[in-house]
């Protein structure tokens, strides 16, 4: 085995699907019983185990699905014209950190297990993907000039329909509408730092919005003057649209909506999943005052309410889609719903 490096640090070289290792099913049912015992994944098949790598120009050539499809550091690193994160600027983003395990990797899967793991299945089946360690080390090895720097980021091309010039609202109410207009432009526009996080706002746009919409759609000022609004348990569990928010097999959230909620907060957008009585799940959202706070959250259930009125309710398509009108409307922060002729 040599070490051939991803960008993120994990070693494809030492990795079980890598293409030199899984050559045969039974090599990569081993590598699918390791990762479901050690990484925690509930892998239930296991032909399509096996990686080009991700240092090949185009490791899915073949149809493969390893690498990672969905990686969002990768198309990073290959803009910026790098062969690993640790020669980045920006190293390490939060991206990196927030996805990629560094050296307490080892502790957190004993945890998880309850017990030691044995030292060749570490070296085997844990070692190989701490990338943040791997990184450390080849940072080290580097010069100030073999460092590249960030550059600054183009916003994304959106769709979007330009702000209406009067609404027919008082100062204040008006403020606030602009304060949600600016959320739903930064989610389409995805004004960032680093390539990786403009990559994944992109990749959870749909997430985004179908996020908002059911705050707007269901969510319940509880008390007067309540900062938040609030789904609860009944809407929940009654309504298709959070299947895809909350997980069925544990009632927790899907690791891209907690993402999701992670970029929320940047912009000031306060999601949360609570509980609330021993079995009674809530979620929240609140907005900071730099996004216009309580006021903002009344505009976007009024927003919400005055598409659905008008446009009528879009129908749930699954995977955070919704087929309607209403819905394309607000995907395009389209408030002329608010102009006299609705238009
Ligand atoms: S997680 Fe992304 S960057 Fe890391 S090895 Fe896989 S595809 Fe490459
Ligand atoms: S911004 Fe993050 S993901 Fe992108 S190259 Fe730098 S460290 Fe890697």
């Amino acid at each position: 085995m040599i070490d051939i490096y991803g960008k993120c640090g994990c070693n494809c070289g030492r990795c079980p699907a890598f293409k030199a290792h899984a050559k045969t099913m039974e090599d990569r049912k081993r590598c699918q019983n390791a990762w479901n015992k050690y990484l925690g994944t509930n892998l239930k098949k296991f032909k399509w185990i096996y990686c080009d790598g991700c240092q090949t120009p185009d490791p899915w050539k073949s149809g493969n699905i390893l690498p990672d499809r969905g990686c969002y550091l990768r198309p990073c690193a290959i803009k910026m014209k790098i062969t690993t994160c640790a020669q980045c600027s920006a190293y390490p983003c939060e991206e990196l950190k927030g996805r990629i395990p560094g050296k307490d990797f080892r502790k957190r899967v004993t945890q998880r297990l309850g017990k030691p793991i044995l030292e060749k299945d570490y070296r085997a089946f844990v070692e190989p993907y701490e990338g943040l360690k791997h990184l450390q080390e080849i940072r080290a090895s580097l010069s100030p000039k073999e460092i590249v720097q960030m550059p600054e980021i183009e916003p994304l091309k959106a769709k979007i329909v330009d702000f209406p010039a009067a609404l027919p609202f008082p100062r204040k109410k008006q403020s606030a509408f602009e304060s949600l207009y600016r959320l739903i432009m930064n989610i389409l526009t995805a004004r960032t730092q680093t390539y990786a996080r403009q990559e994944l706002i992109k990749r959870r746009q749909q997430h985004f919005l179908s996020l908002l919409w059911v705050f707007g759609r269901y969510g319940k000022f509880i008390k007067k003057n309540s900062s938040h609004v609030v789904i609860d348990n009944e809407t929940l569990g009654s309504v298709p649209d959070f299947k895809s928010i909350i997980r069925k097999r544990d009632n927790t959230l899907h690791s891209t909506i907690r993402q999701c909620f992670r970029i929320f907060r940047d912009y000031g957008a306060r999601a949360e999943y609570v509980t609330v009585k021993k079995k009674e799940r809530l979620l929240r959202l609140s907005f900071t005052k730099r996004a216009g706070g309580i006021d903002a959250l009344k505009a976007l259930k009024s927003y919400v309410s005055r598409l659905v009125d008008t446009f009528g309710e879009p129908a749930y398509a699954g995977a955070y889609r919704y087929k309607g009108e209403s819905f394309k409307r607000f995907s395009m922060a389209d408030m002329r719903v608010f102009m006299k002729k609705g238009k």
